[in-house]
């Protein structure tokens, strides 16, 4: 199966093009315009027709002439407008056509040919109905959206491969127990901007929940190539989305792309040890906690102690395992390097949140502070050194996906006292050991992460 992106965009295009927001402005200078969504499958089989997507076929080569079915998700002007029914009949195309749909799209489909066309039937579907045509196989599925009878569309080919055509829709969609998908075309309109109608559309919250949902159920695995689709300006500069979408193994195409479907995904493997660092509030262990959201399950790893009596900090960890989802489990350890030696490649993915609380736990439990004399001093400086030189080794040779979070403590002035130096060091050593083994290193300021391995992040 082959399948032509026509389009990538939501129902104003992105960029939009009466706007002048910064998303549109990235999108145009990044030269990334997307018309209205759209996939044409092996030449003859076109899912959804807006507006804009015989003309976009037009500007990426590709022929209609030989389309025998199209199938449309729901009356909505970007996916459904019959121009080029009477632009074919205008061309002189007399061969049979095929129109599936909820029945509102069908009759504004219809107002563009004359009653009695003889070449056009159309055929209107309901959720769960399955149809064969020439060979694909094409089951209808309810969407989450906000027009009557919206429809998704599962169709597998004859040559066995499984796609899955998921827009309009919020995160409530149908998936048929069976599901195993190859490719997902998956709507994600709104990014950042979560103010939209809830249930109606995706965004970058609801997004990674989906592929959870899709994952825990076996709708996809690690083979199947996830696409980003219908994208709208609240989505964050094109280069920046895509390394938010890699994180959950999903891609940000282009309009005009082709995917052969089965063939390996061109995305990297998912990156197996990153590093998280930042300052204080600066957004991030909610970076690290975004970049496994879309997995099933995450074993969070907490280093600060369960017992503290500082009520702003006790607030502050309640506030951190609020946000965290249900299906995520908690420990709360400083033996690191053990967990690090002892997870399994195929256990849930780790989040280490942090490792400034676990190094100045390990320091206080080897005495670094209280050392009464030389010799305590130099013993205390040996056994930190082995407890660190133990997690480098354990982080650099674990077979578990891991994120760990530290604190970049070296930026601001010269701490007053030799403790507060000696802290600013280690740590700034430590992370530098820890970054020179990792797969990646996100930088995080403001909120915005920046990975310091890759130019696309
Ligand atoms: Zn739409
Ligand atoms: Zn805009
Ligand atoms: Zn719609």
């Amino acid at each position: 199966m082959e399948v032509t992106l026509l389009g990538t965009g939501g129902g104003s295009g992105w960029p939009h093009p009466f706007c002048t927001c910064a998303s549109c402005y990235a999108a145009a200078a990044e030269g990334e315009i997307r018309a209205h969504s759209s996939a044409l499958i092996d030449g003859v089989l076109l899912l959804d027709c807006g507006q804009d997507v015989p003309r976009s076929a037009v500007r990426f080569g590709v022929g209609l002439e030989r389309v025998r079915h199209v199938l449309v998700t729901h009356d909505h002007h970007d996916h459904a407008n019959g121009a080029a029914l009477l632009w074919r009949r205008w061309a002189g195309v007399t061969e049979p056509l095929d129109v599936f749909g909820p029945r509102s799209a069908l009759d504004a489909l219809a107002m563009w040919l004359p009653p009695d066309d003889p070449d056009v039937v159309f055929r209107p579907l309901l959720p769960g109905e399955i149809v064969t045509l020439d060979g694909y196989v094409v089951r209808t599925l309810a969407a989450e959206h906000d027009s009557d009878g919206a429809l998704l569309y599962d169709i597998t080919s004859p040559d066995g491969r499984r796609l899955l055509y998921a827009t309009d829709t919020g995160p409530g969609f149908d998936t048929p127990d069976d599901a195993r998908y190859d490719l997902v075309l998956l709507e994600e309109s709104w990014g950042d901007n979560t103010t939209h109608a809830s249930g109606r559309h995706h965004d970058l919250t609801t997004f990674p929940l989906t592929l959870q949902r899709l994952r825990t159920h076996h709708a996809i695995d690690d083979d199947s190539r996830v696409l980003a689709i219908h994208l709208g300006h609240g989505n964050p500069r094109p280069s920046v989305l895509r390394g938010r979408l890699a994180a959950w193994g999903a891609e940000l195409p282009i309009d005009g792309d082709v995917i052969q479907v089965g063939a390996p995904s061109p995305l990297r493997a998912r990156p197996q040890r990153v590093l998280v660092l930042g300052g204080a509030r600066s957004g991030k262990s909610a970076a690290a906690e975004r970049m496994l959201a879309a997995e099933p399950s995450v074993c969070y790893v907490a280093t600060s102690s369960e017992n503290n009596d500082d009520p702003e900090w006790t607030a502050r960890i309640a506030a951190h395992r609020a946000r965290r989802p249900a299906s995520w489990t908690t420990v709360t350890t400083t033996s690191l390097a053990e967990l690090l030696r002892t997870r399994k490649a195929d256990d849930p993915p780790m989040l280490i949140d942090c490792l400034t609380l676990w190094l100045s736990r390990m320091i206080d439990d080897i005495g670094l502070w209280s050392a009464s004399d030389e010799i305590a001093a130099k013993a205390a400086d040996a056994a930190l050194a082995a407890t660190i030189d133990d997690l480098v080794e354990a982080w650099s040779a674990t077979h578990a996906r891991v994120v760990a979070v530290s604190n970049e403590v070296g930026g601001g002035i010269v701490p007053e006292h030799r403790s507060g130096r000696r802290f600013r060091d280690e740590l700034g050593a430590l992370n530098a050991r820890l970054a020179a083994v990792s797969d990646d290193v996100l930088f995080v300021t403001a909120g915005i992460s920046h990975s310091l391995h890759r130019s696309d992040h």
